[in-house]
């Protein structure tokens, strides 16, 4: 055997029996970026909503000049934070535009990622026609194809699968696309991101994952904020799904300090995510409307936390390390 062979073989049976340290990619709108090196990131935010529903929603109802014009400011500012990741989680049919993003990446040096899925909640306004119409299989297609091709004839990828559904029990479409969610996640080994009106929405998300043989650890509970029993955090993320506290904002920084600080004291900050699901240029109104800044985490949450005892490497985990375990790319299945 030459040197090149042994360094193949041993290669190859590193990757089989998973021996030292395999890195994960999270796939940004530039491409892909290891997992360990995408920084301080904010796992749940937005550039643009057009909130006029699945049946009108069209190109051309905004320019990109005006959306960027609006939004490059507000992300030069994260990127002042030393903010250096962006999830922009936007989905299809209210607005995703990944030439948008990809604009707005390179001109502030943020990396941003966008996603594949459907939005089920909201009365399930936002579901195309065909979602009712298809089977969980065939949705699933759509999206991996995405993941496959690239999205709306680019060569941009999802870097991971963003769903929704109101507060539980979830309606027979919601539960399709949790399915579509868990197909496409074992294909694709995208993180799910479910928008959920409440507690009992995650449970049974979380229920049907696990049945189509995901790993809980596949799975973001988003708006986690919304359920008030704080047991119900504790009862997801020690299966190991994610808890995602998401509508940060100056006014509010007081229930995000109780909130973490319950997560520390029954050591589940490792499964914990925040942000603030701001930015918002919203399509219909006067240039945009009230566009919120992405900066009350950096300038209000972390001194707060420091004066409730978190330390430099809790702080770290929460907005450096979560989120790059979180939405690295591979296929976890239910064992
Ligand atoms: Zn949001």
């Amino acid at each position: 055997m030459n040197r090149i062979d042994f360094v193949i073989i041993a290669f190859l049976v590193c990757m089989a029996t998973g021996c030292g340290k395999t890195t994960h990619n999270v796939i940004t709108v530039n491409g892909v970026v290891a997992a360990e090196a995408i920084g301080t990131t904010l796992p749940h935010e937005h550039i643009l909503v057009d909130f006029i529903g699945a049946d009108s929603i069209r190109p051309g109802r905004y320019t990109t000049d005006s959306v960027v014009a609006k939004a490059l400011p507000y992300l030069i500012e994260l990127k002042s934070k030393d903010c250096q990741t962006f999830i922009d989680c936007t989905p299809n049919y209210i607005g995703r535009d990944v030439n948008l993003l990809q604009r707005l990446s390179l001109e502030s040096g943020v990396n941003i990622v966008t996603n594949t899925g459907y939005y089920g909640a909201a009365g399930q306004k936002y579901l195309p026609h065909h979602a009712f119409t298809e089977s969980a299989e065939q949705l699933a297609d759509r999206w991996i194809q995405e993941f496959e091709n690239g999205i709306d004839e680019t060569a941009i990828k999802p870097g991971f699968i963003k769903l929704g559904a109101d507060a539980g029990p979830l309606t027979g479409e919601q539960k399709k696309i949790m399915k579509a969610g868990a197909i496409t996640h074992l294909k694709t080994g995208l993180t799910i991101a479910v928008h959920s009106g409440d507690g009992n929405a995650a449970r049974e998300e979380l229920k049907i994952f696990l049945e189509n043989g995901v790993a809980p650890d596949a799975f973001i509970w988003v708006h986690a904020q919304n359920e008030k029993d704080f047991t119900v955090f504790h009862e997801i993320a020690s299966q190991g799904a994610w808890v995602e506290f998401d509508g940060l904002n100056a006014d509010n920084t007081e229930e995000y300090v109780n909130m973490l600080t319950y997560m520390k004291k029954h050591s589940l900050l490792q499964r914990t995510l925040v942000s603030h699901d701001a930015g918002w240029y919203h399509v219909g109104e006067k240039n945009g409307g009230d566009f919120r800044a992405f900066t009350s985490l950096f300038t209000n949450l972390i001194p707060r936390l420091k004066e409730e005892g978190f330390s430099e490497e809790d702080i770290d985990q929460l907005i450096g390390k979560n989120p790059g375990e979180a939405f690295a790319v591979r296929i976890r299945r239910k064992v």
